[in-house]
């Protein structure tokens, strides 16, 4: 049997911050236990927010932490025409359609949430004719393309997937997808010509990812990524949800709301145990 190959995949959108390594620890972690490997790999799909100095930090922060990888690095900007391929297959498949909703057109309608609360896209644009599509497309209307959710899993059928924990050694348990929850997910988006879900499911095969660690905020994420991979042919990995960090507010950290960086930590004098060690590893 081949080796267990793990990744990191963070998006260079700004500093790494606590949450990031528990993230990172874990996977290393969890390829030691495993007796395989950990690769790298850079999100940065979204070309306005990724910058390449947040790259040479995350590097910098990694190895500070004693992590290492092999190279090369998969960057994913670089590979925006393998995800059109993907898209492109999904297409032929009649499971892909234009949107040409805004957010506040789906807002309005919106016909409940989806599993990260936000609003479920109503469909609006799935039952437009092609007069109207091609119309629309050549006159250069912003578009995104979204997946036919209840076309696409008529294709596959019931939907299941391997979930390890809490310990990686554990004995897989399997668990229904249900890719329904989401809605028709877009797949290429707007500012980018791919999404997370698609770009994830390709690169988690081509880098023959057999076990993927992350955190149970992208847990629910994982059933889309489930039916893409039987719709595209892809093997499924074994899948295991780390446990998130909370703030005082009780709430995921991040960027946004201002959680110390690594390299502020570091700068204060924390070292790597003291990492260790404050996110409970
Ligand atoms: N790039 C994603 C993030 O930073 C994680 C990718 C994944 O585990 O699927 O949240």
């Amino acid at each position: 049997m081949s080796k267990p190959v793990l990744r990191f995949a963070p998006s260079p959108n700004g500093p790494l911050h606590l949450g990031h390594a528990l993230s990172a620890l874990v996977t290393w972690d969890a390829a030691q236990k495993l007796g395989g490997m950990a690769l790298l790999r850079i999100e940065d799909i979204d070309t306005t927010r990724c910058k390449p100095e947040f790259v040479a930090a995350l590097f910098e922060d990694l190895h500070w932490l004693g992590l290492s990888w092999p190279e090369p690095v998969l960057y994913q900007s670089e590979r925006f025409e393998l995800y059109a391929e993907a898209a492109n297959r999904l297409r032929a498949m009649d499971l892909l359609y234009p949107c040409f909703c805004s957010r506040s057109d789906i807002a309005q309608n919106a016909t409940g949430t989806d599993p990260d609360g936000a609003p479920l896209y109503p469909g609006t644009c799935r039952h437009m004719s092609n007069a109207e599509r091609i119309e629309r497309l050549e006159r250069g209307d912003p578009v995104q393309f979204r997946l036919d959710t209840e076309a696409a899993m008529a294709r596959t059928g019931l939907l299941t997937f391997s979930v390890i924990g809490p310990s990686v050694l554990d004995r897989p348990q399997i668990r229904y997808a249900r890719p329904e929850r989401w809605g028709d997910v877009v797949l290429q988006r707007k500012d980018t010509p791919t999404s997370y879900h698609l770009s994830v499911v390709v690169d988690d095969a081509a880098q023959t990812i057999s076990h993927v660690t992350r955190g149970r905020d992208l847990e629910a994420a994982t059933d889309i990524h489930v039916l893409l991979q039987m719709l595209l042919g892809l093997p499924a990995p074994i899948y295991f949800f780390h446990r998130l960090l909370l703030g005082d507010d009780g709430q995921k950290l991040s960027k946004s709301k201002g959680s110390q960086s690594l390299a502020d930590l570091r700068a204060q004098g924390w070292t790597p145990d003291d990492v260790r060690r404050a996110v409970g590893l």
